[in-house]
């Protein structure tokens, strides 16, 4: 019997690559429920394409609730993405929405027991704690998308989580690796979209050139993995073949390698811990992949990955602060506002503004979440 899967975000980057994963395992999957923020046409298109029974777009006009035909269901709003992830059809939820508008599916998802395969990980950094305790009282679980995270879990399973002593998660190194430190600071919208080894959406292709995204994936392994951050690392590996490394007590290290694709660690995510023949995945050759380099990060000129680290350090709500800063900072850069050296100012103004409210609930989250972006909003002037 296959398994019925809700993709939120499915008209983006990681939503695209699961539904060619899918569309190659149609003995074990079929897509039940398909989401978009406001790309209609394609997730109508993808409706039809798939035959999912519920399409959920956010900002829906009020046309589509009533448009839809053949038994199909329209949701309308952020609701919509609840409705999906708690579809009663649906076992695997891939949430691949952008940004903290992710949280309250995963949230609902695990309360509903789903399996969440989570590439939004701005969910888990905003609320680790509570995403983390309502995988642990719904009865769901959290499988990371995350290629370094999917790396760690693979090297990791089967084995006792005592016997990990660090994580080492590679890093790219993004489009301005190279580069002159006042050239990054003027960096165009243009160049920072170019990333040297992945295709992804827009928000995370900046987030990898500022290193933000680093930053967002040393907090997601450390609610993940439940390791204190001294034993989170990250190297720079501009080949982007080695996608994370498991240190254990004994000195030994695994690593988990492959040419760079998503579409690996999202069938991972909903196999696991099982493996699945799929013949989409390139092969590897060591010898065409050629030589493997590691460098540092360097944090004087990528400032906001050490903001990121210390946020996540500092715990509570600071890596919400962080976060939504981040969000407001990126958008502020793709519309031109603010140069690409400012964004690490945006976040770092925030951050220091912040009272360090607790995170013990999603109400207060969400407050801390919205006072973050006004203040980095004003910060963007
Ligand atoms: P894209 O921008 O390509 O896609 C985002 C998707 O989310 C689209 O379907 C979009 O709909 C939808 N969306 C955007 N805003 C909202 C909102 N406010 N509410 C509901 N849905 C929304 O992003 P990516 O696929 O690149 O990234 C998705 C997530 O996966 C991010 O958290 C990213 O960090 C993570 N990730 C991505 C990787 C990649 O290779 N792309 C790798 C690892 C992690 P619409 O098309 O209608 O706007
Ligand atoms: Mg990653």
């Amino acid at each position: 019997m296959s398994k019925g899967i809700a993709i939120l975000g499915a008209t983006g980057s990681i939503g695209t690559s699961t539904l060619r994963v899918v569309d190659r395992q149609q003995d074990r999957f079929r897509i039940v429920a398909l989401t978009a923020f406001g790309a209609a046409e394609k997730l109508r298109q993808r409706g039809r394409e798939t035959g999912a029974g519920f399409l959920g777009l956010v900002n829906a006009e009020p046309s589509w609730a009533k448009s839809a035909v053949d038994g199909r269901v329209h949701g309308t709003g952020t609701e919509s993405l609840v409705e999906a992830a708690t579809h009663p059809d649906v076992e695997i939820v891939v949430n691949a929405v952008v940004g903290a508008a992710g949280l309250e599916a995963t949230l609902a998802a695990l309360a509903a027991g789903k399996r969440v395969a989570l590439a939004n990980k701005e969910t888990l950094v905003m609320a680790g704690d509570l995403v983390m305790a309502a995988a642990r009282d719904g009865g769901g679980e959290i499988v990371p998308v995350d290629s370094e995270h999917s790396a760690v879990l693979q090297c990791i399973t089967g084995r006792p989580t005592v016997d990990v002593s660090r994580l080492i998660l590679t890093a790219s190194g993004g489009p301005f690796r190279g580069w002159d430190p006042t050239r990054v600071a003027t960096a165009t919208v243009d160049e920072a979209l170019e990333h040297p080894t992945w295709r992804m959406g827009p928000k995370i292709s900046i987030d990898s050139a500022t290193l933000v995204n680093k930053a967002l994936e040393v907090i997601e392994a450390h609610y993940l993995f439940g390791l204190g951050y001294d034993a989170i690392d990250v190297v720079v590996h501009p080949q982007s073949i080695v996608h994370g490394f498991v240190e254990f007590v004994d000195g030994s290290i695994l690593a988990q390698m492959g040419y760079p694709s998503m579409e690996l660690p999202i069938l991972y995510a909903m196999t696991h811990p099982e493996r699945v023949a799929d013949v989409g995945v390139k092969r590897f050759d060591p010898v065409a992949a050629g030589d493997l380099t590691f460098e540092p990060i360097r944090q004087d000129v990528f400032a906001a990955f050490a903001l990121g680290v210390a946020a996540g350090r500092a715990g509570a709500s600071a890596p919400a602060v962080f976060n939504a800063a981040n969000e407001v900072a990126v958008q502020a850069f793709l519309d031109k506002r603010i140069s690409f050296g400012q964004i690490a100012g945006v976040i770092d103004s925030a951050l220091q503004a912040h009272r360090g409210d607790p995170a013990e609930d999603l109400e207060t989250l969400l407050g801390v979440d919205r006072w973050a972006r006004e203040t980095a909003e004003a910060a963007c002037c």
